[in-house]
């Protein structure tokens, strides 16, 4: 099965990244803001390229600082002192432009509540007649980050603050994995063999995250017949949208259990004993999903099987030290 299947990329995967996260004083005030990015975990998976659309339209450091403002219900970037002052047009071709120019990037990590780069919930201000006309709503989404989503919608993206929650943060992690292994893939020349076999590789943890999602996968999948090259991106949206989503407790156990039935002929009665008690005490929340994890690839280890040995569920990313 892995015979000349593209690998997925080793690390470290380029991942685009909001300037200020990396420490560099671009902001407004000409600080920097390196606390907002968990560096020491991603480090060693990712080499940054940091990019500050606000500094690479020339509005320099330090400088009045801007907000986005819906002005007769079109939302603009403008300066908190003068409304005049807006930034929406540059802010947005700007990246438009660096969307091309993201070929290599795995994902991308955007500092939160920024009018450019904030990707939920940035602050809104309404105006009326030129002038601010009430309280603000968190209902936006910087221009720079709009603009880069919008032309590359299935790039794995994220905030920074938020990476430093570790279930986000996987997340995140095991989409860029995926994200880089599909463009792998790809670039390789993409057939209705071998995006099967990357199906089958990624059938299990699209299942722990979204049931939903992996037969929508399968039906896209039985539809294909021989319009490989015209359907080529559907696939990648259905895969992304599903591990979007928290891989939840009984979706990881549904998971468990599957993978339980391939080992179970070659397990003696007290393994396969351990093993179910250990899948039921992670269902019932009494242990960890280390555990029968753990267990899953010990008995692997002695019992290699072709099918699960690749399975990107057992190894979402590659461990580093
Ligand atoms: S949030 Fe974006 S625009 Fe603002 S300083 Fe950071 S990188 Fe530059």
């Amino acid at each position: 099965m892995s015979e000349g299947f593209p690998a997925r990329p080793e690390p470290p995967l380029v991942l685009a990244i909001s300037e200020c996260l990396l420490g560099t004083e671009v902001r407004y005030d000409g600080s920097g803001a390196k606390i907002s990015f968990p560096h020491r975990v991603l480090s060693e998976l990712f080499e940054y390229r940091g990019i500050c659309p606000e500094v690479a339209v020339g509005m320099g450091v330090p400088r009045e600082p801007i907000r986005l403002a819906d002005i007769d219900g079109v939302i603009r970037a403008v300066e908190v002192s003068d409304p005049a002052g807006d930034f929406t047009k540059p802010l947005r071709h700007y990246g438009e432009r660096v969307a091309l120019e993201l070929g290599d990037v795995a994902g991308y990590v955007f500092m939160n509540g920024s009018p450019s780069c904030g990707l939920h919930g940035v602050k809104v201000y309404p105006y009326q007649l030129g002038k601010l006309s009430g309280a603000p709503d968190r209902s936006g989404r910087g221009i720079h980050a709009g603009a880069i989503v919008a032309r590359l919608p299935q790039l794995p993206v994220e905030e920074g603050l938020r990476l430093h929650d570790v279930v986000l943060r996987e997340n995140f992690i095991c989409r860029t994995f995926a994200y880089a292994h599909w463009r792998n893939l790809c670039s390789e020349g993409l057939n209705q063999v071998n995006l099967m076999a990357f199906h089958d590789r990624y059938r299990y943890l699209l299942m722990a995250h979204s049931t939903e999602h992996l037969q929508q996968a399968g039906r896209w999948i039985a539809n294909l017949k021989d319009t490989i090259d015209t359907n080529r991106n559907g696939y990648l949206p259905i895969l992304m949208a599903g591990l979007k989503r928290t891989a939840s407790r009984s979706g990881h156990a549904s998971v468990l259990t599957h993978l339980q039935c391939y080992l179970k002929r070659d397990l003696d009665g007290p393994a396969r004993r351990e093993l179910a008690a250990s899948i039921t005490g992670y269902r019932r929340g009494e242990q960890p999903l280390q555990a029968p994890l753990a267990l899953l690839k010990l008995h692997l280890g002695h019992r290699p099987d072709d099918y699960l040995r690749y399975q990107t569920y057992l190894d979402p990313y590659p461990e580093v030290a």
